[in-house]
């Protein structure tokens, strides 16, 4: 039986519980983050915990041991052996359990903090081939920096073009692209990578941010700007950047075939670099 963290204990999963009055559950009032373990040290911890804290702050959500965040990761990697796995930690703090309604629990209640590490390996067939990706207006709020639980807008959509056979929904909000329902959006034209810039029309993707500076340190010519959707059959290549799948080469966005139709030359550079990048951080490297 895995092990989660739940509210400053290691519990076995069927032990867990949480009330019905959980404002997680009732309201979408919570935030969450997922790490990568490369079996045997995270990537760019300090950056997730940064976002993290950053979450908590914007939705004033108040949660006292913040700083135990990067152990509680390390602890849940350990206790349910994954130490040279490639898996993942997922770990998500709520406003807390009071009786429902709109404001906040006054006095304040403790926030409910929940974690768990599952093995999950990177879709090796998607970053090779690359995917197909459905465009859709952005149906969702206008504080797409916070990363909160509340997914349904993200859901809908990706429901929808996962019905159609698309790997992803990428959404378009004022004429422009802004991002994926789980992942940040690269554009290639000529030898300029383009990316929306960071503001709350996008999550600051941590795969993202450390692309950017993985181009940059390698003389690749970065602008963060949007690019307009009707721009996209002039874009040479795009790929789509997450947590879990790195980078994946985007191949077609809707009836849209980008370049060749297979992943492109800058891409295949990234994801190379990239993934030494993240070799390179390993403390037995
Ligand atoms: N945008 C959204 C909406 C996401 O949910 C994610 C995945 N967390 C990303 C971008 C990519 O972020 P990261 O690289 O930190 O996984």
């Amino acid at each position: 039986m895995d092990e989660v963290f739940l509210n400053g204990q290691f519990v076995p999963r069927d032990k867990a519980m949480i009330s019905p009055d959980d404002r997680g559950f009732l309201l979408g009032d919570s935030i969450y983050e997922v790490i990568r373990w490369y079996g045997g040290y995270f990537f760019d911890l300090s950056g997730h915990a940064a976002r993290l804290r950053r979450s908590l702050h914007e939705t004033r959500i108040i949660w006292d041991d913040d700083s135990k965040f990067e152990e509680i990761a390390g602890e849940l990697i350990q206790r349910n052996g994954l130490g040279t796995e490639c898996a993942i930690v997922y770990f998500q703090v709520t406003r807390g359990v009071a009786p429902r309604t709109h404001a906040f629990p006054d006095p304040p209640v403790k926030p409910t903090v929940y974690g768990f590490a599952r093995r999950q390996s990177i879709n090796t067939l998607a970053a090779e081939q690359g995917v197909g990706i459905w465009l859709t207006p952005d149906p969702r709020w206008n504080r797409c920096d916070i990363k909160t639980t509340a997914l349904i807008a993200n859901i809908l959509p990706y429901q929808e073009a996962h019905d159609r056979g698309f790997a992803e929904v990428c959404f378009v909000r004022n004429g422009v692209v802004t991002e994926g329902a789980h992942s940040n959006i690269f554009f290639v034209r000529g030898e300029t990578l383009y990316t929306h810039p960071e503001n709350n029309g996008i999550l600051s993707g941590i795969t993202r941010k450390n692309v950017i500076a993985v181009a940059k340190g390698n003389g690749i010519s970065v602008a963060e700007e949007a690019v307009a959707a009707d721009m996209i059959p002039y874009m040479n290549e795009a790929f789509i950047t997450n947590t879990t799948g790195e980078i994946v080469p985007v191949t077609r966005i809707s009836e849209q075939v980008i370049g060749e139709g297979t992943p492109g030359t800058l891409t295949r550079r990234l994801q190379r670099l990239l993934r030494e990048h993240i070799q390179s951080l390993d403390p037995n490297h």
